[in-house]
């Protein structure tokens, strides 16, 4: 692309089916899978035992190709390679850091590629996926917030995410295994990567849909959890949608500071925000709501800040998730002192709130929050750079 062409802002959706090819089968809800096998053939009459059958080996087996799917005869796996894949994203770089915690690269349609980080920890295994590519928002702490190039990701590359995961987990049981064999290494989802999940709203109620579905990767609703910057509008809908555990970027407690860290703040002020927030967990029949809080030096982390937090969130079932700011080349703030940090959760401990101040994981691979996508962008315009520089094209 030359240095000129300007980006659009605008999100790209693409279709599932691209002009000539094969229909992918991952992300397709139940319902979608069963029009599609009727589109491509399949007796209506037949229909719902073969989604059945096809969703197991899938979402349950972790199978990608139809010839092993043994128990549907040789001439129907032929006529289903011919209409249909089984794909998910690949999986082009992965990284492992002294912690544990595993960044994926993975490629997707378009030759976009997005970051997902498995994050290991005593009695769980995280992993946080995206919902874009970039994001359209602009949080002036976020790095992702400064990326230009934005497109949804479909439903299939949400679950594939986690797809790709179990594969390099070793996570699904071996033939003749019962699905419930294994311990599970990956056991929570945290949508906290690239994007605003409420921004492709069905994309991801689809993915975590199957993701939650008992014949197949069988996650509980419960550990899953969803972070917004605050589309109030789509809250109730994710409640009663999608019903998974919600977090919110807080981040800041007068509108004014908000404004200029989640400027998302400007349309939808704290006000507004925590009546939609206060409704969720009965609409949506969870717990609480985790508050993320990152800590920026001299920005939001004074005492009055924490005092203010507790009065604002009373009421609100909530837990608050300190978040140690993550630097990145440029930013504009730098991360609260450790001592600041500590005095900070012990207002909001003392006020009754768990208040855990989330350590930073995978830093050595640059796989803290806030910080996907950016090492790979930059080595990316680097490579553009000295294409241009060296007149070779890019
Ligand atoms: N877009 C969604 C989810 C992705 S961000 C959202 O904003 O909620 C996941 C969390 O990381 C959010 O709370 C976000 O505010 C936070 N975050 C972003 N950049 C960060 C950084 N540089 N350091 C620490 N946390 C950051
Ligand atoms: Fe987007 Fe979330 Fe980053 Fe804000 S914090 S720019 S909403 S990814």
């Amino acid at each position: 692309m030359a240095a000129d062409t300007p980006i659009t802002q605008d999100v790209m959706t693409i279709p599932r089916k691209l002009p000539e090819g094969p229909v992918n089968l991952v992300g397709l809800t139940r319902d979608g899978l069963r029009d599609a096998l009727i589109a491509g053939g399949t007796p209506e009459k037949q229909a719902k035992m073969r989604t059945g059958q096809i969703w197991q080996w899938i979402y349950q087996r972790g199978v990608r190709d139809f010839d092993a799917m043994t128990n549907l005869s040789k001439a129907y796996r032929a006529e289903l390679a011919e209409r249909f894949v089984i794909q998910v994203p690949e999986v082009v770089s992965r990284q492992v850091s002294a912690d544990g915690t595993r960044k994926y690269l993975v490629r997707i349609a378009g030759g976009h590629e997005v970051e997902v980080v498995y994050i290991p920890e005593e009695d769980r295994g995280t992993l946080c996926i995206s919902s874009q590519v970039g994001c359209t928002l602009t949080c002036s702490f976020c790095h992702t917030g400064t990326q230009k190039l934005v497109r949804n990701l479909t439903a299939g590359e949400i679950v594939g995410q986690i797809m790709v995961a179990r594969d390099d987990l070793d996570e699904w049981p071996e033939p003749g295994e019962g699905s419930g064999e294994r311990p599970r290494r990956l056991s929570n989802i945290v949508l906290m990567g690239m994007g605003e999940p409420l921004y492709n709203f069905e994309n991801v109620r689809d993915a975590m849909k199957i993701a939650m579905d008992g014949e197949g990767i069988s996650l509980s609703r419960r550990r899953i959890t969803l972070s917004t910057s605050g589309v109030v509008p789509e809250i109730a809908r994710a409640a009663e949608e999608i019903g998974c555990m919600l977090a919110v970027s807080f981040h800041a407690t007068t509108d004014e500071v908000r404004d200029k860290l989640v400027p998302i703040n400007k349309r939808w002020p704290i006000a507004e925000l925590l009546e939609a927030l206060k409704a969720y967990p009965k609409l949506s029949n969870s717990e609480r709501i985790t508050f993320e809080y990152v800590m920026l030096k001299d920005i939001n982390d004074s005492d009055a800040d924490a005092r203010r937090l507790v009065k604002l969130i009373a009421g609100i079932p909530a837990k608050i998730n300190l978040i140690p700011f993550n630097e990145w080349p440029g930013a504009p703030y730098q991360r609260s002192d450790w001592s600041r940090i500590e005095a900070f959760a012990d207002i909001v401990y003392k006020a009754g709130y768990a208040a855990p101040i989330r350590t930073p994981r995978g830093e050595d691979i640059m796989a803290a929050c806030g910080q996907l996508k950016s090492a790979t962008e930059r080595a990316r315009k680097s490579r553009a750079q000295i294409a241009a520089e060296t007149g070779t094209g890019a």
